[in-house]
């Protein structure tokens, strides 16, 4: 079967050819400056990289590109359109509106933009992926996957914010959560790992976004993101959690616009604003090396503060059978996950240091007396989403 991925931007828009059996990807891509001039980048298998410029006024320019490179007789891995078996296309948010990936039809189409209020930047740029893809490929399903959707099974205490009612009920304005796809794989792929189905879990997806969610038995309980992706623990350029007062603060004081200070608390700080160096943690870790306290106060808060969601996780599920490590920072650096774990050994968290000393794989990091297992998953969000489409196709013929 080929599914092709869809993961389209405002000005962008990624693709991948994959199956959802194997996870093998034939061809996988990315048009950029899509509204400006146009690129396409392209790499079929193990080939090199191919990049063309081509004119994308639209996201229709952009999928009519992508699917003749698909077909090119040179750098393609397909004769016809008609071996896509259906696209899945990764959507930011599903509001209430959704709570599990969809066939995508004229309800679903009006359900999602229904939600650009709370997805202004991406559902409009994933409805623009959706359209183009139906009008060069009518015939082909279509499958919309949520950031938001794995997180919907989280009770009211976990979602509902303790502001008044008619904010939630008029507005929907509540924690929705995101990386929910790879939320999910990771929950997916640690039960087959541990081997059983009931279990209780936190994940730590920890990238240049970061969060971490609560599982029991497969569903989410509670995540650390919001109404929108600004919340949760502090990241590359994000606060994370602050007491909102601050915003009314430095909107006084500064003379901000809230959109001003939203920017400031989205786009200048997080790791970037205390270490005053750099997001990346890789920077920052070079930075503490050669002694720049700042760096170090970074990593530290980070760890703290990812730390401290587990403590609180651990209560909330009453205990936890296994941690989960996973995205850029969670699957490759080595010092944030040990840090993490100190900070856990009251909870009887114990990792091997040289099991943890690796990097980017799949592994158990835990000692066999750790009263959790630790492991690092990496994270798969296009296999996900191939599959939950694969699966919904397959389950309506
Ligand atoms: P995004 O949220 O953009 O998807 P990623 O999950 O790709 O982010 O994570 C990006 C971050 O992962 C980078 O900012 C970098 O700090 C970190 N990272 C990537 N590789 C390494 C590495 N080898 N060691 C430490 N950190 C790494």
């Amino acid at each position: 079967m080929n599914i092709l991925i869809i993961n389209a931007g405002s000005s962008s828009l990624k693709y991948q050819l994959m199956d959802p059996q194997t996870g093998v990807v034939s061809a996988k891509g990315l048009c950029e400056r899509i509204g400006i001039d146009g690129r396409l980048n392209h790499k079929a298998g193990d080939g090199d990289k191919i990049v063309r410029d081509i004119p994308m006024p639209t996201h229709s320019e952009a999928i009519a590109a992508t699917l003749e490179i698909l077909q090119d007789a040179e750098v393609g891995v397909i004769k016809s359109v008609d071996e896509i078996d259906a696209v899945g296309h990764r959507v930011l948010h599903g509001g209430m509106e959704f709570f599990d990936s969809c066939i995508i039809n004229d309800d679903v189409i009006k359900a999602i933009k229904k939600c650009i209020p709370l997805g202004p930047l991406h559902n409009p740029a994933n409805l623009m992926g959706i359209e183009a893809c139906q009008a060069v490929m009518p015939t082909t399903p279509q499958v919309a996957v949520f950031d938001t959707a794995f997180h919907m099974t989280m009770p009211p205490k976990a979602y509902r914010y303790a502001i008044p009612t008619e904010y939630y009920e008029n507005d929907s304005i509540r924690r929705y959560g995101f990386h929910g796809t790879s939320h999910k794989y990771v929950a997916k792929r640690t039960a087959e790992l541990v081997g059983k189905k009931e279990f209780k879990m936190v994940n730590c997806h920890l990238g240049n976004g970061s969060s971490m969610s609560a599982v029991k038995d497969g569903k989410c309980q509670d995540t650390t993101m919001g109404l929108t992706p600004l919340a949760g623990v502090p990241m590359g350029t994000r606060s994370g959690d602050i007491d909102a007062a601050v915003v009314q603060f430095l909107c006084n004081k500064y003379g901000y616009s809230v959109d001003e200070c939203l920017n400031i608390l989205n786009k200048k700080s997080g790791m970037l604003a205390i270490s005053g160096v750099s997001s990346d943690f890789r920077d920052l870790e070079d930075g503490a090396k050669n002694g720049n306290e700042d760096c170090a106060l970074a990593r530290d808060k980070f760890c703290y503060e990812v730390a401290k969601f587990v403590g609180a996780y651990a209560a909330a599920l009453n205990g936890i059978d296994v941690l989960t490590f996973t995205a850029g920072v969670g699957e490759n650096d080595c010092n944030v996950r040990a840090s993490v774990c100190e900070y856990l050994g009251f909870m009887g968290v114990k990792i091997d240091p040289e099991l943890n000393g690796k990097r980017g794989k799949e592994m158990k990091i835990s000692t066999p007396d750790s009263k959790v297992e630790v492991w690092v998953v990496p994270t798969n969000e296009e296999l996900m989403i191939a599959q939950d489409t694969a699966e919904l196709v397959t389950a309506a013929k």
